[in-house]
């Protein structure tokens, strides 16, 4: 057997995006850390849509997250000529240090022919709490308090 399976429609084979980036195979060693209230809520969502979900990303862990987190001021540094104090002043940094991807409770997904904007409804209709739009889909992710945020 290549890969773990989650549930009918998430597996590490189909969606390898789920898995940590920077090679570190913490899911595919310890696939609990994926939650399971995560899983449960992906599959509300896949039964609504009868279509599939595109995942972007999944798990990271710490050491990848603060890797993105300096590519990401490094870039936007460059790019608004602001100092690294500067842009955490004006949040124009969007990669935190206790990101939900490190806890293994968040998606960032996509689906094609659907709105962003009606992707986030139907995952706050599902019960997710973390609702992030962005340009290039939806953060989505099972933190106990509702939090909905636009970076687009
Ligand atoms: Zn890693
Ligand atoms: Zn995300």
């Amino acid at each position: 057997m290549s890969g773990h399976r989650f549930s009918e429609h998430l597996s590490t084979g189909t969606d390898p995006a789920i898995l940590c980036p920077c090679g570190c195979k913490t899911v595919e060693n310890y696939p609990d850390i994926i939650s399971q209230f995560l899983i449960q809520g992906f599959e509300k969502i896949r039964n609504y849509l009868k279509t599939p979900i595109h995942i972007n990303s999944g798990y990271r862990c710490s050491w990848y997250q603060q890797k993105m987190r300096e590519k990401e001021v490094q870039s936007k540094m460059e790019l608004y000529g602001l100092t690294e104090e500067e842009l955490f002043a004006k949040r124009l940094i969007w990669h935190s240090m206790n990101s939900p991807h490190c806890k293994g409770i968040a998606l960032d997904v996509r689906v094609n022919n659907l709105d962003n904007i009606k992707l986030l409804a139907i995952a706050a209709h599902m019960g997710f709490c973390g609702l992030g739009l962005y340009p290039w889909g939806c953060h989505i992710d099972v933190r106990k308090d509702l939090t909905v945020w636009n970076r687009t």
